[in-house]
């Protein structure tokens, strides 16, 4: 009988997620998932191996709530702790002795699914404070995300704890819908990457075109940014800055999804979009009173 199941990863910011993510799916996919729509849109990973399949969440945003899109991210962590089969938890000794996972994410009320600990970047540590955290935390599983040590004893474990199933999506299936997201989270992440401080957290990226079935597939996205002066820096002296993000990302959409792409990259001002509930919602995001219908 098969096995599958949903495994939520939950971790401080630097835990080591999006690494981990990456090792398990073995594919350059998405870090942060800001669309919690429905199931279907959180996912960042589909790992099928033998007869089991993961399909893996994760929880951005589990964190103050201050304006409205972090409530929309609290929101979607929610969601994703509440629909899972497994919880992994990964924490990095660095910061500390892992705190008590209902307290760290602020949960009232523990979620069904068990909770597997996963201590993180072991690789940096050496063999006397491995045996040490062994001794204090025989729970957990000593992991090293980066290297992948420790991770085929961290999946055993989960698939122990996955329920019979038929597989949840087909063997190879990502859908439009989901590389479409994937895509969007990879220009975000490069426009990320090449910017510095501040303005990255006031750029969503908007897929308004996406045509998979012509070669080279065609994309057109624009990514939204608050203020004029953000414009300008996104842009940067002759375009020199959009080009380059334009030139990584569509590398990265190109490995993702295994055909040349175009990607049509332009940047627009929608003004106070974080704190807008009409704007939030037109770029994907889903906001708390939209929870209860
Ligand atoms: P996230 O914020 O939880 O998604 O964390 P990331 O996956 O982005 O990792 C944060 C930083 O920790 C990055 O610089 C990673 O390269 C590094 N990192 C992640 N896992 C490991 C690990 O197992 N060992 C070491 N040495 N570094 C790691
Ligand atoms: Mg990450």
């Amino acid at each position: 009988m098969p096995k599958a199941g949903i495994v939520t990863v939950v971790g401080k910011p630097n835990a080591g997620k999006s690494t981990l993510l990456n090792r398990l799916v073995g594919e350059k996919l998405s870090i942060v998932s800001p669309k919690p729509q429905s199931t279907r849109d959180r996912i960042v990973g589909i790992r099928t191996e033998g007869e089991t399949q993961l399909i893996l969440l994760d929880t951005p945003g589990l964190l103050n709530p201050r304006y409205p899109l972090q409530q929309a991210m609290r929101g979607a962590a929610l969601a994703a702790l509440y629909d899972a089969d497994v919880i992994l938890y990964l924490i990095d000794p660095a910061e500390g002795p892992p705190g008590d996972f209902l307290e760290v994410a602020r949960l009232a009320e523990r979620p069904r699914a068990p909770i597997v600990l996963a201590i993180n970047k072991v690789d940096r540590l050496n063999s006397d404070a491995v045996d040490a955290l062994r001794v204090a935390h025989p729970e957990a599983e000593l992991i090293s995300a980066a290297t992948g040590a420790g991770v085929e004893g961290l999946l055993a474990r989960i698939d122990a704890l996955l329920p019979d199933s038929p597989f949840l999506y087909p063997d190879d299936e990502i859908s439009t819908q989901t590389t479409r997201f994937f895509v969007s989270e990879l220009i975000r992440e490069t426009a990320f990457e090449q910017l510095e401080d501040e303005i990255p957290y006031s750029v969503a990226c908007e897929i308004e075109e996406f045509r998979e079935s012509q070669s080279p597939v065609y994309i057109r996205a624009v990514l939204h940014v608050e203020r004029e002066s953000q414009k300008r820096i996104l842009i940067g002296a002759r375009g020199q800055q959009i080009r380059a993000i334009g030139s990584a990302a569509r590398q990265k959409a190109e490995a993702l999804i295994g055909a040349p792409v175009y990607l049509d990259l332009r940047v627009k001002v929608l003004p106070n979009w974080r704190r807008s509930a009409n704007a939030l919602r037109r770029l994907g995001y889903q906001l708390p009173e939209d929870r209860s219908s």
